[in-house]
């Protein structure tokens, strides 16, 4: 789960981790009164769950109270679109003000999980702002990485590698230290996946600050932390993703319009490979687990039909502890609840994978069954086309 940049700030105050002051704005006239508080000057900042709202025209400069009550109007409510919206862009429902700084210089800090060592891997660069991606392709020898040992935490000495890889030195040195291991502490307790702080900032007072945050959760962890799940935004989901978790189905949407029905994430990739191989393109990931029941196959199989991209749907599923009877009624049912508008290819293998074929052959639906999984894909595929 991730959660906006206004939350993750009041997580970083929570755990002493500076950044500016900064408030979410109601209205217009709030928007001029926080600027006032702020000594007539704010930065006007719309809250979406991507990146590089600078420069899409999220972040804007407000040099007096009345301007900072124009960019709130203009602002809140539009369609904001970024490098990481898609061309649809992102509805702006949140507007927060923040209290300008001087910059002296934008750093860049990341902790992410690492899932070749399984540890917290702490990345940090002298070349904040920017794309981080970008620093990494060109010039790699400008990111320092350092591995936390999980049993030790975060030590003085890594925490000191950092600032100094930073291009700290004296105080702003010590304040890096402190701000370091105050978020390696959030990141920890709070079950965080990914906290990024781009720019992470030294102001020409000497402050190390975090001028933007986003945070990114274990969603595996999120019931343990209610404070954090009441940060949860659904407007920043998609619908059909919502729906699933509903039920315990793992669903990604994606941009194609093949939608696929299978069990266990490994084979959704296995999958989502073939169906590209074929020429095709998934329109979702929906993963029905290990021991779906008849149930939760029918409300799967009636999210995918739901999604208006979808032309076609694909289901494949490995009957192991699941049994291709139960999946076999479970579409049966949810075609009989919504009816069936595209082609169905249905490839069926192991526990009661004959008794499954029976149930789908007798429905009445058309449903192509794919004798194996490359017949099914190209089925598919060819079924759009
Ligand atoms: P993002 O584009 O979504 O990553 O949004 P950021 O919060 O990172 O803001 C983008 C850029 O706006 C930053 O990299 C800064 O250069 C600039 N910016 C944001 N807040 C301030 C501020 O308080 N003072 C100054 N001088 N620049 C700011
Ligand atoms: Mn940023």
């Amino acid at each position: 789960m991730n959660i906006h940049e206004y939350q993750a700030k009041e997580l970083l105050r929570q755990y002493k981790v500076a950044t500016p002051n900064g408030r979410v704005a109601q209205d217009a006239e709030e928007a001029r009164q926080i600027t006032k508080e702020y000594g007539g000057q704010s930065v006007v900042k719309a809250q979406i769950h991507a990146g590089g709202r600078g420069k899409g025209g999220g972040v804007k400069f407000a040099t007096d109270p009345d301007k900072a009550a124009e960019l709130f109007k203009a602002m809140m409510g539009m369609q904001l679109v970024t490098k990481q919206t898609g061309p649809e862009g992102r509805k702006v429902r949140t507007v927060f003000i923040s209290d300008p700084v001087d910059i002296a210089r934008e750093l860049y800090l990341a902790f992410l999980v690492d899932r070749a060592t399984s540890r917290v891997t702490v990345m940090a660069s002298t070349e904040g702002g920017v794309e981080i991606e970008e620093v990494a392709e060109k010039t790699p020898e400008k990111i320092v990485k350092v591995v936390v040992d999980p049993a030790l935490g975060l030590s003085g000495f890594q925490a000191r590698q950092i600032a100094f890889g930073l291009g700290f030195s004296g105080d702003g040195f010590k304040k890096c230290v402190v701000f370091l291991q105050n978020l390696y502490r959030l990141f920890v307790e709070k079950d965080c996946s990914m906290v990024e702080v781009n720019p992470l900032v030294e102001t020409k007072t000497g402050d190390v600050i975090a001028l933007d945050a986003k945070i990114g959760f274990d969603d595996n962890g999120l019931f343990r932390h209610p404070d954090v799940l009441a940060y949860r935004d659904l407007n920043e989901e998609a619908e059909e993703e919502i729906e699933a978790s509903k039920f315990n189905l793992n669903f990604i949407k994606l941009d194609g319009n093949i939608g696929c029905m299978v069990n266990g994430a490994g084979l959704a990739m296995g999958t989502m490979d073939i169906i590209k191989y074929h020429g095709g393109s998934p329109a979702n990931f929906l993963d029905v687990g290990g021991g779906a029941t008849e149930d939760a196959v029918k409300n799967a199989f009636r999210i995918i039909l739901q999604d208006t991209s979808v032309k076609a749907v694909l289901v494949n599923i490995f009957g192991g502890i699941m049994r291709c009877d139960v999946v076999a009624k479970g579409i049966v049912n949810a075609a009989k609840e919504i009816g069936i508008s595209v082609p169905v290819v249905v490839r069926l293998e192991g526990t009661n994978v004959e008794e499954g074929k029976k149930i789908l052959a007798e429905s009445g639906y058309n449903l192509i069954v794919g004798e194996n999984i490359k017949d099914a894909a190209e089925k598919v595929v060819a079924s759009i086309k």
